[in-house]
């Protein structure tokens, strides 16, 4: 689904437009995120899915140019849209300062 949805942009996504600083990239890299979790709760309900699929996340540090991607459940994700709405990222990319643990290999930061 999400394949077959960047395929069909893929046009527009190449043309941009891009993040102007890390502020900005990490709003966009939510936005898209909060999507995607949107989506697969759905699925996960529709489907009567125990247990929270696993998606790979963006990375939604302030770092231009990052690709990186964090693996976890819709339920971990959910953790960062709880109030205040930290940011997830790459434990790698969380820096110096107040950093939560989320999964495996994220942070929540924020
Ligand atoms: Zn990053």
């Amino acid at each position: 689904m999400m394949d077959a949805v960047a395929d069909y942009f893929a046009e527009q996504i190449a043309a941009g437009p891009r993040a102007r600083d890390g502020a900005e990239r990490r709003r966009i890299r939510r936005h898209e995120n909060v999507g995607i979790h949107g989506n697969l709760c759905s699925f996960r309900a529709h489907l009567g899915m125990a247990k929270p699929p696993v998606f790979d996340f963006a990375c939604e540090c302030g770092t231009l140019g990052c690709r990186e991607r964090v693996l976890l459940t819709v339920d971990e994700y959910g953790t960062a849209l709880e109030p205040h709405e930290p940011y997830v990222m790459l434990r790698e990319h969380a820096g110096e300062g107040e950093a939560a643990s989320l999964g495996a290999t994220a942070s929540l930061v924020g």
